[in-house]
């Protein structure tokens, strides 16, 4: 069974044991929000790095990729608008002092209320059976229909607030809707305030010519300030996107759910530029393509959903969130922007550079509109790992603790065994080991029983486990375990190589996104 909320900190501790995910400076007991990947962590980011790239930049031909700098000159979060607007709504609790984030705890309020719905919906789904109508139902039952216009009316309320800047009527929403402090219970709160999250830094050697820098809050304006730069070199014409991975830093006020929130962390953008008044279309092309790229990786669709922004930040005429169902309820994990000409513009004001196209089939230069995909590579770790944890009983009545990773993403794809040690047999794995690492990423294990090492491939997300024993030095043949069947089958040595490539190769995966 997949694992329910209350086990996030199974996952957690099953990322630190097995070598995925570490506390920053944890010798010096950790940085807050700052995480490091380990050994399995660091192949796992790895490869979902490179299935986004594969299928955003390799499989399309009017997609090119870019690498730009974390520095950038202080000019450039003016025109982006972070300098005046990169802000979020603090409040704190007087009593126990925590600091929140003002509109995540209205949120969480109204996630309360939704978790009511979908129980509701359940509890009406099974007494209706099959001929249950989820929309009817909601539409016409009185107390789901409340709590659906509850939700809705607390997020217009608060999207307006925000809109308007209006931090009092924020803290009147939350004093309203009774929202406690979880640790202190009480409702003792301070003004709600607003609170840039960049970093600041300085550059150069002597303190009077040193200039004051940002850390990049995303990755996006390096994009844009090479808009130029790429189209002529590259010779791309409109429609086209540039896409980039890379850190981005956020001083995040509240940063308490391990990867999910971090204050250094990895983007995958990709801002598309397009024709002005074409930004409609390709908006809900991007928002197809990019579910259809989650999909691809084979968990059920029911674990994503798209949120349509009430509030819209001042570059975006829309706005969806893809939220997942990670362990502690619907978040977001991917963002696609229509994000207007705004950009662009912006930066043509502040540098007095003119950006902009001239389109051939229109015979007129214009400062192209931009759809935009941004996803965080350490959410979509989070999203793929928590999903992947099992922990499954077996007939036999004993346990197994299983990480189900989609096998693309798998940091080892195979784990040669052998089943002992002596008679030749550690030779004969080594020598499969040896050809089968020109293409995959294998490993070699000769320690403790082979049950034992069986369970800790599972538990590493190891899909195939490659056993070599005496019969495989007469005929040549060896057995392959799979990671969540647990079959075992005996094959060739000489198709291993085709059987791995066959689970594993992105082609295999990206296939399903037609
Ligand atoms: P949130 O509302 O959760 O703070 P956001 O709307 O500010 O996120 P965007 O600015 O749209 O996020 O950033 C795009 C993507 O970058 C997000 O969908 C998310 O996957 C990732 N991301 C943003 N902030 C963080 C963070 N602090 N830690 C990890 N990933 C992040």
């Amino acid at each position: 069974m997949a694992l329910q909320e209350d086990d996030f900190k199974k996952v957690i501790s099953h990322a630190k044991e097995y070598g995925f995910v570490f506390q920053s400076s944890e010798i010096y007991d950790g940085l807050s929000a700052v995480y490091d990947y380990a050994q399995q962590g660091v192949a796992l980011k790895n490869n979902i790095k490179d299935y986004w790239w594969r299928a955003m930049v390799q499989m399309h031909d009017n997609i090119v990729g870019i690498d730009s700098a974390i520095f950038m000159h202080p000019t450039v979060w003016k025109a982006s608008g972070h300098v005046d607007a990169f802000n979020d709504p603090l409040i704190d609790n007087k009593d126990s002092k925590k600091r929140y984030r003002a509109d995540v705890l209205i949120e969480d309020h109204v996630a309360k209320i939704e978790a009511k719905i979908e129980k509701e919906l359940a509890k009406a789904a099974k007494r209706f059976g099959d001929s249950f109508d989820k929309e009817q139902y909601m539409a016409t039952n009185e107390r789901v229909a409340g709590y659906i216009a509850t939700s809705k009316s607390i997020l217009a309320r608060m999207g307006d607030a925000l809109t308007k800047e209006d931090l009092a009527a924020v803290k009147e929403l939350i004093e309203e809707l009774k929202i406690v402090c979880p640790i202190s219970g009480s409702a003792n709160w301070t003004d709600v305030k607003q609170f840039n999250l960049m970093f600041g830094t300085k550059i150069g050697a002597s303190a009077d010519s040193a200039m004051d820098l940002f850390l990049r809050p995303e990755t996006a304006q390096g994009i844009f300030v090479n808009f130029l730069n790429v189209q002529k070199t590259g010779r791309m014409k409109i429609p086209f996107g540039i896409a980039q991975i890379g850190k981005a830093f956020r001083n995040e006020i509240v940063a308490r759910q391990f990867i999910f929130r971090q204050r250094e962390f990895e983007q995958m953008e990709m801002q598309f530029f397009v024709r002005p008044g074409t930004q409609k279309e390709w908006y809900d092309k991007w928002k197809e393509t990019r579910i259809k790229w989650h999909y691809s990786l084979g968990f059920s669709e029911d674990n994503y959903r798209f949120h349509d922004h009430d509030k819209l930040a001042h570059y975006a005429d829309a706005a969806a969130d893809i939220e997942f169902k990670f362990p502690f309820g619907f978040k977001e994990l991917e963002g696609i922007h229509s994000r207007t000409d705004f950009d662009l513009s912006s930066h043509e004001k502040y540098s007095g550079k003119k950006l902009q196209f001239f389109d051939p089939e229109l015979n007129e230069s214009y400062v192209p509109y931009v759809v935009e995909t941004s996803i965080g590579v350490d959410r979509m770790f989070l999203a793929i790992f928590s999903k992947s944890l099992e922990e499954e009983t077996l007939e036999n009545g004993s346990t197994r603790t299983v990480l189900k990773l989609p096998a693309v993403l798998a940091p080892t794809k195979a784990a040669i065994l052998p089943l002992v040690k002596k008679d030749g047999l550690s030779e004969l794995a080594h020598e499969i080991f040896q050809e089968l690492q020109w293409d995959f990423a294998v490993s070699y294990d000769e320690k403790d029983a082979v049950g034992r090492r069986y369970r800790r491939q599972d538990a590493l997300g190891t899909p195939f486990c490659i056993t070599v024993d005496h019969q495989t030095k007469v005929d040549q043949t060896v057995t392959i375990r799979h990671r969540d069947s647990m079959e075992q089958e005996r094959v060739a040595i000489a198709d291993l190589s085709g059987i791995i490539d066959r689970a594993v190769s992105t082609k295999h995966w990206l296939k399903k996104m037609a």
